[in-house]
């Protein structure tokens, strides 16, 4: 046995920038689903459908096999198709974009605030014209977009909204919780989320919305009636969730508000930290500190321009402090490329893309982390000068 590590595992003293936790309760769960002879979509997920309806307010919620396809299936039910355009933000997980061209339709970026990194709510209005169908906006790191703002201007134009909440359960806007208000919004639970279903998604659908077109969407088309009737009317997918994967999910919806509550702690510990070494006197962005209603999903620095993020990123591994890039912007991935977009097109975008580096913040860790990540970062950037 290692001296430093309780289970002889070396590698449990890496810290990574996230990792799950699944409670032993959980994990007996998952073995009473596998032995109960209903392993796919059965029990567990109306189950856990119903208890996101309960997190969201009463709202109607179906859950996906991803956070991706909940999005995809969100504008397929609002019908939006070739010669549509959908505002989004050009800094976020390229998947809010992708789904924009999965449907045939064309996402116009608009910038983001540098200060919040979420879409520029005020940039909105001038990129809305004829084909503009939907706003997508990303509460980038849990941080609430501008709802106000977007939800106004989305009533003027006469246009939809999605929200991109992958990162956001648990987050609130003025006091209420994102996706217990609004129009339709989409969440993610990938291991990396703040409550995780090992994968999967799910919708909250606004009153409007017909919960059987979405069922439909999630399973090829199929419409059943009667004993024995069956018909398909529409090309669906295969984007239904397991029952094993929404025990886990339910599971973990249990505790999403104490985990966010510990991600709360850890976060404001950091700034304790990086206020005392300095670090935003020495040209480093800390993530916005007045808003007190993000989920704390991610804590992210910006680096100044002249540091080299990828010598920062080997430094931190060296030292066993693992650290992520979410994200370079969408727009200059090639095949956005392809459609038109340059670089100096989003520079806000840009700027904050080149130097956001994402810190290790997950419910498990220790409070002596945070004093260990926030030292060894300062010492690195001294090495470069800052
Ligand atoms: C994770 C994520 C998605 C996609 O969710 P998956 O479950 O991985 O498909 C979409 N948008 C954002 C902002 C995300 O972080």
């Amino acid at each position: 046995m290692s001296a430093t590590s309780p289970h002889g595992d070396p590698s449990v003293d890496f810290l990574p920038f996230t990792r799950p936790s699944i409670d032993e309760q959980t994990i007996a769960g998952v073995v009473e689903v596998l032995r109960s002879g209903w392993i796919t979509t059965g029990p567990w997920n109306a189950r856990f459908e119903q208890a996101l309806s309960e997190y969201f307010g009463g709202r109607t919620v179906r859950a996906f096999s991803s956070g991706t396809v909940t999005m995809e299936i969100a504008l397929r039910m609002m019908g939006v198709g070739p010669g549509d355009e959908v505002i989004t933000t050009p800094l976020s997980w390229v998947a809010t974009a992708n789904v924009i061209l999965a449907v045939g339709a064309r996402p116009v970026f608009v910038d983001i605030d540098p200060r919040t990194r979420n879409l520029d709510a005020a940039r909105v209005e001038a990129a809305v014209g004829e084909r503009t169908r939907v706003l997508l906006p990303v509460h980038l790191a849990g941080l609430p977009c501008d709802l106000d703002a977007l939800y106004a201007l989305a009533q003027r134009h006469g246009l939809r909204v999605l929200e991109d909440a992958a990162q956001a359960i648990g987050s609130r806007w003025r006091g209420r919780r994102v996706g217990a208000f609004g129009d339709y919004a989409s969440f993610s639970f990938h291991p990396n989320k703040n409550a995780t279903s090992i994968e999967g998604g799910c919708l909250v659908l606004p009153p409007d919305a017909d919960p059987a077109l979405a069922e439909r969407y999630r399973l090829q088309g199929v419409r059943r009636f009667g004993v024995d009737g069956m018909d398909v009317d529409l090309v669906g997918g295969k984007a239904n969730l397991t029952d094993v994967a929404a025990r886990v999910g339910w599971g973990q919806l249990q505790q999403v508000d104490a985990f966010n509550a510990r991600r709360r702690e850890l976060a404001l510990a950091y700034f304790a930290h990086f206020d005392a070494l300095g670090l935003e006197a020495r040209g480093v962005l800390l993530p916005p500190r007045d808003e007190t209603d993000s989920n704390w999903h991610m804590f992210q620095v910006v680096l100044p321009p002249q540091v080299p993020r990828a010598d920062v990123m080997q430094a931190l591994k060296q030292r066993g402090i693992g650290s992520g890039v979410h994200y370079p912007p969408i727009h200059l991935f090639s095949l956005y490329r392809k459609l038109g977009f340059a670089p100096g097109d989003f520079p806000h975008a840009e700027r904050v893309g080149s130097g956001i580096l994402t810190l290790p913040l997950f419910p498990d860790m220790r409070d002596a982390d945070v004093p260990r990540v926030a030292q060894a970062l300062s010492a690195v950037l001294r090495e470069s000068g800052v």
